[in-house]
């Protein structure tokens, strides 16, 4: 089994948009989500991997002429796009002035069929929000934002090495509704060095003080090269141990239950009705564009990731180049065996009879074993198993990665030659 990679050259000249490859194949129509990455951040915090910059924001200018070039090249090639969500994420997009916003609401507007968006949300840091920004978004049509608070204990933020102080979350979180914006998500982070069971208590209570429609709780990640994982391999910064962490991410679930959210995915909570849209699109391997850089569309059984250099990027814009840094055509075992997993972090799971009817494949026979296997251990809801679902119980998803691995494992062997 094997993905095929189309070659790209990492040095310039990269492919211009008359060769983006026929492989995609797909019109508009397809497309259900659009991504837009802000890469400015106002500083860098040490636990990110995400491509955004810090000190930057003389390039925004430059940078959104880049964007709306995309914007137009890409409709040009797909034909018109009407998602039904749109999300703007960084980086930091609310370090972009109200009128740099603007600029990048009025494109937006411009170059896609903004009729049918169902959930237009932008993420902020709480201290680069305020009431002239709140005003231009929801103007524009964004109904959600998404605030990264992580913690409301100065210790912490300060391990995380983050440059809001608590009081900013609440302050953003009564700017937003005054603008009319009610949808609002708060990130937590917990595994945090140095966190107890009473903190991570206190940053729950208090997030829910906020009465916010979501919420996400990510335990913290050490990814390869950020500060945070070079502090932890110097023995500089003590990491939370397994145990204590599954305790957390217990308490998690025990308190977010109590307050009427609902666990819809491993690390996202709503309340009733207000799940994200737009990541349910990728949890169901939906087509989506992505524009801006190192921003990852995917379209089709084709994926592709746009450079992750803010100078590449533009130049290559400026060349009417694409910005390709890599680009993969699925072969059917990869893309049906992540589909299976990516559903798999559902509540809902993999509705056995309808990824066969998508994808062709007897998800019932080929995961039986591995159905009975975790079912008896309780990895597994029974409830769900009865309605033709597979779903993980809150013991299935503190394992969750070995179920991943077996999933992916039962449904690629099949093309495995
Ligand atoms: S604000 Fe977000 S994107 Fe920016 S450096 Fe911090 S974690 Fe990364």
């Amino acid at each position: 089994m094997s993905t095929r990679t189309i070659p790209l050259p990492h040095a310039p000249p990269l492919p211009d948009y008359r060769h983006w490859p026929t492989a995609l194949g797909s019109t508009g129509d397809s497309i259900q989500a659009l991504y837009i990455h802000i890469p400015f951040c106002t500083h860098k915090c040490d636990y990110c991997d995400f491509y955004s910059l810090a000190g930057h924001q003389d390039q925004v200018d430059g940078y959104l002429d880049a964007i709306e070039r995309q914007m137009q090249r890409e409709v040009d090639f797909f034909g018109p796009i009407a998602p039904s969500t749109i999300f703007i994420g960084g980086g930091t997009p609310t370090l972009l002035s109200p009128v740099q916003l603007q600029r990048l609401m009025e494109a937006i507007h411009r170059y896609c069929d903004t009729s049918r968006v169902e959930e237009f949300t932008v993420e902020s840091n709480p201290n680069t929000f305020d009431a002239d920004r709140a005003a231009v978004l929801a103007a524009a049509g964004v109904n959600r934002l998404s605030f990264g608070a992580q913690s409301f204990h100065l210790a912490e933020l300060a391990m995380l090495n983050r440059d809001h102080d608590p009081q900013s979350v609440g302050r953003a979180v009564r700017l937003a509704r005054n603008a009319g914006i009610g949808n609002l998500n708060i990130d937590l982070i917990y595994a945090v060095p140095g966190q107890t069971l009473g903190s991570l208590t206190d940053n729950l209570d208090r997030a829910l003080e906020l009465d916010t429609t979501h919420l996400s709780c990510y335990g913290l990640m050490y990814e390869p090269n950020t500060p945070m994982t070079a502090r932890a391999r110097r023995g500089l910064v003590q990491r939370v141990d397994e145990e204590l962490e599954l305790e957390m991410m217990r308490l998690v679930a025990e308190r977010l239950r109590q307050a009427g959210f609902k666990r819809y995915e491993i690390s996202n909570w709503a309340k009733t009705g207000w799940a994200c849209r737009h990541n349910l699109h990728y949890w169901n391997a939906s087509d989506h564009l992505a524009w801006g850089v190192s921003a990852a569309g995917h379209s089709g059984g084709v994926r592709w990731k746009y450079v992750s250099s803010l100078h590449r990027y533009c130049d290559a814009i400026k060349r009417a180049c694409l910005p390709l840094a890599e680009m993969e055509c699925l072969a059917p075992g990869i893309r049906w065996a992540e589909l299976a997993v990516l559903q798999l972090r559902l509540a809902d799971g993999i509705d056995l009879a309808g990824f066969e009817r998508r994808t062709g494949l007897p998800a019932a026979g080929m995961l039986s074993e591995i159905i009975n296997k975790y079912q008896s251990h309780g990895m597994l809801d029974t409830a769900a198993a009865s309605r033709g679902q597979m779903a993980l119980t809150d013991a299935g998803v503190a394992i969750s990665d070995s179920i991943f691995a077996d999933v992916f494992a039962a449904l690629g062997a099949r093309f495995t030659t």
